[in-house]
């Protein structure tokens, strides 16, 4: 934090997952000067209904990337098999490299607790490379890190072992349409394989403003409901005026596992 350019980086299971949890946080740094890059650690390739492998693999790589531009970051798309990841040490050694490469002040991660095998490795794998690289005798291709960054877990709806404690929460109101032009890139996901999933695909519109209408419709209903729920921790943060105006919130809960998130470095870290 030397230069107060901060670098994050963000971690998911698949090409729209750091986005999806952490898109507006993201425009947010950005638009600040920060460096943000987001890491899908699958390649995605099993994410639709009538397409697959390398071609769905290469589609998915395209719609990070242009989703990173809209977002001013860069997204890249690691090569582990959709549905197939595993918190193993070939995957944990990727992950120290690409952390050890880019020397975060911040990691972002999902929770280790999901209805999703992926997510739930994704979690588990990231979490185990951080202290690993600090270990010198650990990968030894890439220089090992000397302080270890503060991990910080995205916003997840599972009630069980415990809910995601709200430590911060980020008031992504003024760049929603941002996150939702970067969502909107994953055209695969967005408005083909997710609306197929939950059985909506009839009410997916066929234009591409039409659709991406319902798309921004659809997340800001989202935004609105999950801004409500956090209004108590959005008010103490922004105050009484800012917090009942904000209509779209990320959450982050600090990691025990990485440096402490503190009440003295979540200004630092999440300046805005
Ligand atoms: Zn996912």
């Amino acid at each position: 934090m030397a230069d107060s350019k901060l670098c994050v980086l963000v971690f998911g299971a698949h090409p729209d997952d750091p986005d999806s949890k952490s898109g507006g946080t993201a425009a947010l740094y950005t638009r600040a000067g920060h460096v943000v890059k987001m890491v899908s650690l699958t390649n995605g390739d099993a994410g639709h209904m009538w397409e697959g492998g390398a071609p769905l693999a290469w589609r998915r790589r395209i719609e990070a990337a242009n989703s990173g531009k809209t977002l001013g970051c860069e997204y890249i798309t690691l090569d582990s098999h959709d549905g197939m990841l595993l918190p193993t040490l070939e995957v944990r050694n990727e992950v120290i490299s690409i952390v050890r490469n880019f020397k975060p002040d911040l990691v972002l991660c999902p929770r280790m607790w999901d209805y999703h095998p992926d997510h739930r490795a994704c979690g588990v794998v990231v979490v185990d490379a951080m202290y690993m690289a600090t270990v010198p005798n650990v990968v030894s291709g890439a220089e090992h890190l000397r302080k270890m960054p503060v991990i910080a877990y995205g916003y997840d709806h599972f009630q069980k072992p415990y809910p995601i404690q709200p430590d911060v929460v980020v008031d992504i109101s003024s760049v929603l349409d941002q996150k939702t032009d970067a969502l909107g890139c994953h055209t695969s996901q967005m408005y083909e394989w997710l609306p197929y999933n939950r059985r909506e695909l009839d009410q997916v519109p066929e234009g591409e403003a039409e659709r991406r209408a319902w798309l921004g419709e659809m997340y800001h209903a989202r935004s609105a409901k999950q801004a409500d729920f956090y209004r108590a921790e959005l008010i103490a943060r922004y105050g009484e005026e800012k917090g009942r105006a904000c209509v779209a919130v990320e959450v982050y809960e600090g990691s025990e596992y990485g440096s402490p998130l503190t009440d003295e470095n979540k200004d630092i870290l999440f300046p805005f």
